[in-house]
């Protein structure tokens, strides 16, 4: 096949491999191939899924905080197989994990998911009456909604300090916790308003001082590149729908060389999510607005606007967030998922009122934790979904304008090196060679 891109990742593997005479596999891709795609393209949306899939453990992240190599890269290519804004087709893989669930009857289908569902009501009768009826999919009937067996806006009934909206969050994982459902649970950890750190809870103490929501990935599917403690085996996952979806691939398509704990987790629930940022730009932005940032201990992103707060929750600053999008990571706008369709249950602000959180049932395993965890929670039916699927179907439109690769549901799961190259050379998020730093031991060893 003739190329019409050059490759400014070339390396010292590519000479040897075309000095020798023996090309290398086809889109054989080393880590320096996904620093330039994503990383050093200014994409990368700090997942960590990187980190997660190497299967010789050789990403960590450097002091400029993206994925960088820490020892030698086999070229195995998983990095690039699991990276979301590189070689996993997202849209794809919840297309066959929807169609996995329609299949097993988890979610009968019945309509034609565009519209009013025939069925009416959810299966639900009254507050913290949970059923296990999965008797309204496609509930608002958009791809971008997703499917949703039971929809609340609830709150947690004693909210943890620091709690973000309802507490629901911390009042779900809290509860599992007590019943025994699970005995770790892999959340953000808050250091300041602006940054956060990957956390293993494994007591409801732990999960408790972790509310709160933190616009900053830090990388937080790294953490499944860790040995679990002894007796931790039962994972919940929070995070945001890009983190829930690579766990998904990684679970469905474990590497038969290396565990990673992606399969101890039994539940997942996905934060709501337009964007996310980078914690130093937002800090500067909000600097600049006039704000002391060391007295912000709290962010919140609601209605369109960026509210920060003392200690004390004095208003420090109320501003329109689209004036702050500069500090926003600008591999969010490729993302075309805000309600976490591939979570069991998704939970954000919008659809509810102040204090409390709109909550998505999305498969029977989330039906039963909700249901395990109900007498912690006030369950109010949220019938009206339109508010969250606005929102939904202006982040896939604007996935859909930035995009290079395009949104194909039914395309490859995996894309190529060679035609993400071709899709993304000479538009403004091109590959960039790495420096360096970034993928030093490549270029020390072998
Ligand atoms: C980057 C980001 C963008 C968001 N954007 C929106 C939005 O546009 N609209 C909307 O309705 N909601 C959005 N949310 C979700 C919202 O901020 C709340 O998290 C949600 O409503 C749950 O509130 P709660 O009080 O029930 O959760 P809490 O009880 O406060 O619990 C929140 C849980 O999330 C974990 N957590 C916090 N930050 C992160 C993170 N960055 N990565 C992984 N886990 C984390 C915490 O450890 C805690 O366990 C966003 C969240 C994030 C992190
Ligand atoms: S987007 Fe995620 S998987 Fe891709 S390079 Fe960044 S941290 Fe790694
Ligand atoms: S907008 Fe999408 S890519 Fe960005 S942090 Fe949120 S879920 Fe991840």
């Amino acid at each position: 096949m003739t190329v019409a891109y050059v490759d400014p990742s070339s390396n010292i593997r590519d000479e040897i491999a075309s000095g020798s005479g023996m090309p290398e596999l086809p889109e054989k891709i080393w880590f320096h191939k996904t620093a330039s795609a994503v990383i050093d393209a200014g994409r990368c949306i700090g997942c960590g899924g990187c980190i997660a899939a190497c299967p010789s453990r050789s990403i960590g992240v450097a002091d400029d905080g993206k994925p960088t190599l820490i020892k030698m890269c086999t070229g195995c290519s998983a990095c690039w197989d699991y990276c979301p804004l590189a070689g996993l087709r997202v849209e794809r893989l919840t297309k066959l994990l929807s169609d996995e669930l329609t299949d097993s009857q988890a979610f009968p289908v019945v309509g034609d998911g565009q519209g009013e569902n025939e069925l009416g009501e959810f299966g639900v009768s009254a507050a913290s009456s949970v059923t296990t009826n999965f008797r309204r999919p496609f509930i608002g009937g958009s791809d971008s909604l997703g499917r949703v067996s039971s929809a609340y806006s609830s709150r947690a009934i004693s909210k943890a300090a620091g709690a973000q909206d309802g507490g629901v969050v911390t009042g779900i994982v809290a509860a599992l916790m007590k019943a025994g459902e699970i005995d770790g649970a892999i959340l953000a950890k808050k250091h300041d308003a602006f940054r956060s750190s990957p956390f293993l809870a494994t007591s409801v103490e732990e999960v408790l001082g972790s509310a709160g929501s933190v616009y900053h990935q830090s990388h937080p599917l790294s953490i499944l590149n860790q040995s679990l403690p002894a007796g931790v085996r039962r994972l919940a996952y929070v995070g945001t729908p890009c983190q829930i979806s690579v766990l998904r691939a990684l679970q469905k398509y474990p590497w038969q060389y290396r565990d990673t704990a992606a399969g101890a987790v039994v539940v997942t629930i996905a934060l709501f999510c337009t964007r996310s940022f980078d914690p130093d730009s937002l800090e500067e932005a909000v600097r600049l607005s006039g704000v002391d940032t060391s007295s912000v201990s709290r962010l919140d992103i609601r209605e369109g606007q960026l509210i920060a707060q003392d200690g004390l929750g004095v208003e420090l600053l109320n501003s329109p967030v689209r004036r702050f999008s500069a500090a926003g990571l600008i591999g969010c706008e490729e993302c075309l998922d805000f309600a976490g369709l591939n979570a069991d249950i998704a939970i954000g602000n919008v659809g509810s009122e102040r204090g409390r959180s709109s909550v998505l049932v999305r498969s029977e395993i989330g039906e039963r934790m909700i249901e395990s965890a109900a007498s912690s929670l006030t369950l109010e039916i949220l019938d009206d979904l339109t508010p969250i699927s606005g929102i939904a179907d202006q982040d896939r439109k604007r996935a859909e304008k930035t995009s290079a690769r395009g949104i194909d549901s039914d395309g490859a799961l995996w894309i190529s090196y060679g035609e993400h190259l071709a899709r993304y050379s000479g538009t403004d998020r091109s590959p960039k060679a790495p420096p360096g730093y970034r993928s030093y031991h490549f270029d020390v060893s072998c």
